[in-house]
């Protein structure tokens, strides 16, 4: 099937309250550009560089979406543009983000990336930290960044319960932390479910969806 055939296909489940990112990483900008003419605006990338590259070359009504974890150092390269952040996990990477933001007279959005995988290797905070982040004066203060909602990624697994149950984590953890509400923080968005699981995702609560190789096709790292 080609890329418009699948994202039709994709949309057509979506309720019409859920965001459709486009994970365009390592693909072609001929790919996005296919994309982008089938009525795509919104595409994520987990690479600063490669994200900065294509968005030089593509048109500018484009929303591009930093999914990957983000290194403090490589901030700048995306401050001028990028329209989300959905990997943060720190005050000092908030701190950055808003340093930055700032520079280009904006306003960067931001989701928390919350820790809901059982495995290690999954970046994000706990959501007592994510609390305690949200509460604090520091951030209150950043006046060049907002937090819109949170993010978090399951298990790489097959067990759906398991997928499940972390998402309905996220999910619980979103109606706690909403009911703070400050100048900089009001959480509307959660961003949980890939390819593989975001119709679970959805079920539990998701109201943006990433998804790259349903649309794509497999990635090929080794090119
Ligand atoms: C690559 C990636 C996705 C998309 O994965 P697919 O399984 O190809 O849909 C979603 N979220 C994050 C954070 C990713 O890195």
């Amino acid at each position: 099937m080609s890329i418009k055939q699948n994202l039709d296909t994709i949309k057509q489940t979506l309720p019409d309250y859920v965001t459709l990112v486009a994970v365009s990483k390592t693909k072609p900008v001929s790919d996005l550009m296919e994309a982008y003419n089938a009525g795509q605006r919104i595409f994520g990338e987990n690479k600063i560089q490669e994200m900065a590259d294509k968005y030089q070359e593509m048109p500018k009504d484009i929303k591009w979406h930093m999914i990957g974890h983000v290194q403090r150092n490589k901030v700048k390269y995306m401050a001028e543009f990028v329209d989300l952040i959905h990997g943060v996990d720190s005050l000092k990477l908030l701190k950055e983000i808003n340093k930055q933001a700032l520079k280009h007279d904006r306003i960067i959005n931001c989701l928390l990336q919350i820790k809901i995988a059982e495995e290690d290797s999954k970046f994000g905070m706990r959501i007592k930290d994510a609390e305690e982040l949200l509460l604090s004066e520091t951030v209150s203060e950043l006046k060049n960044i907002n937090i819109v909602g949170l993010m978090g990624m399951a298990t790489f697994t097959d067990n759906k319960d398991q997928i499940k149950e972390e998402f309905l984590r996220l999910k619980s953890a979103f109606e706690d932390l909403k009911t703070i509400q400050t100048s900089n923080c009001n959480l509307q968005t959660i961003s949980m479910g890939m390819s593989g699981d975001y119709k679970l995702a959805i079920e539990c609560g998701s109201t943006m969806v990433r998804v790259g190789s349903s649309i794509f096709g497999e990635r090929n790292y080794n090119n």
